[in-house]
């Protein structure tokens, strides 16, 4: 019949003619939902995302929002007793559950989910849930995960914003530890665990499960956690670690095997930890925290022209172009912003900082601007994300915040001659009335050249995780020490000590 003729003919034509659309992003992470919204919800570009998983990808997943969240969770046990101190107390010891505090940052991650879902549809925004894979340099196929079915996309511009993943490293039995991923997954805290890594993550969670009381021992390969950060901050962090209840495995040489001794059963799993140098121990749980690779197992992008570094990354510019045409990538699936030799004299000092990781505000400003380049007003048609300045924080036990240079970068950039440190180190008055639980506040400021322009700052201790946002701002712009110095302190306050340091 005729109408079956048609539908026939419309089958075809869906199989032969791709559906278009002026801007596919791939990956509903910061970074790819950020630059979608932008391109639909402000400049109108027909606009298709596609990603397989949740809403918000990592961040809101499994990185930074469940890691604040538990991080606050963990932060009242030292508040708790800090205000025995303040002169209060409980008729019952106060005990924390775990298992209640995690269903409800579940329900409130998928609200998030559902918030993300609800801006993409006011935004109108067409999002499809599937993997895609390239066929060409303008055409995605995407696989739909109930049907099995493929469609095939075009568009003139298409955006990877794939993310990435945790490694877990190749030794018999690594799979019976965990990553991040699977420390949210947890339902129970672990009353022994081994963290493997000095980084981010390592760091921060184990400073949470040290603070309620879980025995955690910490294996890294260098002397310092957070080898990438100020010396000062590498020194300071390991020191009260080390002193406030973790154990650290210094120049440790790795593991030979691991043996899941008993299954997790009620949370009572047992792994037994092979060191290369014959060293045994067993724990409840193993968390490998030892750096993330981008996922590109099914991209194929082979495709003609894209260039991937050795470690897997896409190759990008500045401007977030691949080395293909109208393929474009950003945030924790992109290699190192690589400049042309030419340039490297004038940007040497901003490329470690680029070096420290990934983080979901460079994915969110990245996605912006690229989307303002190709879709928005003339005015923005070189926008592209200024990899210089960018601050970044530890949501340790304390906190740790930095914008700029290190010390030694600092040193390197400018030469010994021209640089001047200024530090101070005190107690906030916070632990006025609980001295044996007071955790120390550093502060060190580096400055470079005559006007002494402020090109690092480095702190550590409470509160500086809010503090550091607005002294970027100040970074940013070029500010002296003369600068901080005319600003009138807020007292009292631990800020003012950046205003007066001397
Ligand atoms: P992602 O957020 O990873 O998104 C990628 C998306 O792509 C995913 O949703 C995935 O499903 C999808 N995808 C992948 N392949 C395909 C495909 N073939 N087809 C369709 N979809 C696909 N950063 C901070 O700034 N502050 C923090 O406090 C912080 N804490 C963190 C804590 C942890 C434990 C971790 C792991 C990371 C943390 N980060 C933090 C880093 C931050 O999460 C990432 O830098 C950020 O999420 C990167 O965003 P993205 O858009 O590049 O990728
Ligand atoms: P990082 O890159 O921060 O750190 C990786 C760590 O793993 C390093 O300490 C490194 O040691 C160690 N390592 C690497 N290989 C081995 C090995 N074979 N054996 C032992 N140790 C090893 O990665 P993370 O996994 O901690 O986090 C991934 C990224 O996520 C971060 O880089 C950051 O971009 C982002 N993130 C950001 C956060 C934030 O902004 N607050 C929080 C969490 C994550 P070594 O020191 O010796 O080099």
């Amino acid at each position: 019949s005729d109408h079956s003729a048609r539908r026939f003919m419309s089958q075809q034509t869906k199989m032969h003619h791709p559906k278009t659309y002026d801007y596919i992003v791939i990956g509903g992470g910061s970074g790819g939902s950020a630059s979608a919204r932008r391109a639909a919800g402000q400049y109108g570009a027909k606009t298709l995302l596609v990603d397989g998983g949740p809403a918000g990808g990592t961040c809101v997943n499994a990185g930074c929002v469940p890691k604040k969240m538990t991080w606050n969770w963990s932060g009242f046990r030292h508040i708790i007793d800090v205000a025995k101190g303040y002169g209060y107390s409980w008729n019952e010891s106060p005990s924390a559950n775990y298992t209640a505090f995690k269903s409800r940052r579940d329900a409130s991650i998928a609200r998030l989910n559902d918030s993300l879902e609800q801006n993409w549809i006011r935004d109108g925004i067409h999002r499809i849930w599937g993997r895609a894979h390239f066929v060409d340099n303008d055409t995605l196929s995407i696989e739909h995960p109930n049907s099995g079915k493929h469609t095939l996309y075009k568009a003139p511009h298409i955006l990877v914003a794939a993310g990435g993943r945790p490694i877990v490293p190749d030794i018999p039995g690594a799979e019976h530890g965990i990553t991040s991923d699977g420390f949210f997954r947890l339902t129970e805290i672990p009353p022994k665990i081994a963290v493997v890594g000095a980084g981010y993550i390592a760091v921060e969670l184990a400073g949470s499960l040290a603070q309620v009381g879980v025995e955690s021992h910490m294996f890294i390969r260098g002397k310092h956690l957070l080898r990438r950060f100020d010396p000062l901050i590498q020194e300071e962090i390991t020191r009260i670690y080390e002193a406030y209840g973790s154990k650290i495995h210094r120049d440790h040489t790795g593991f030979q095997k691991i043996e899941l001794l008993q299954p997790d059963k009620d949370g009572k799993k047992v792994l037994q930890l092979v060191g290369n140098d014959g060293q045994k121990m067993e724990v409840n749980e193993l968390l490998w925290a030892v750096g993330r690779t981008p996922n590109m197992q099914d991209l194929q992008l082979d495709i003609p022209g894209v260039i991937q570094s050795l470690s897997g990354h896409i190759q990008v510019d500045e401007y977030q172009n691949t080395s293909a045409n109208g393929v474009y990538a950003i945030g924790d699936v992109t290699g190192k912003y690589e400049l042309t030799p030419g340039r490297i004299s004038q940007f040497r000092f901003f490329r470690p900082q680029a070096d420290r990781g990934y983080i979901t505000v460079v994915a969110i400003a990245a996605g912006r601007a690229l989307a303002d380049r190709l879709f928005g007003p003339p005015e923005r048609k070189n926008a592209r994300l200024e990899y210089s300045n960018i601050p970044t924080v530890v949501f340790s036990d304390p906190e740790i915040g930095t914008v700029g240079l290190t010390e030694p970068e600092a040193r390197l950039a400018y030469g010994d001659a021209a640089i001047k440190t200024y530090q101070t180190s005190f107690t906030d008055m916070f632990y006025s009335f609980s001295p044996t639980e007071a955790l120390p506040t550093r502060m060190k400021m580096i400055c470079a050249g005559t006007e002494e322009r402020v090109v690092g700052l480095h702190l550590l201790g409470k509160g500086v995780s809010e503090m550091l946002q607005g002294f970027s701002v100040a970074v940013k712009m070029g500010a002296t020490k003369a600068d901080f110095d005319r600003t009138v302190a807020i007292h009292p306050t631990a800020a003012e000590e950046l205003v007066s340091i001397a």
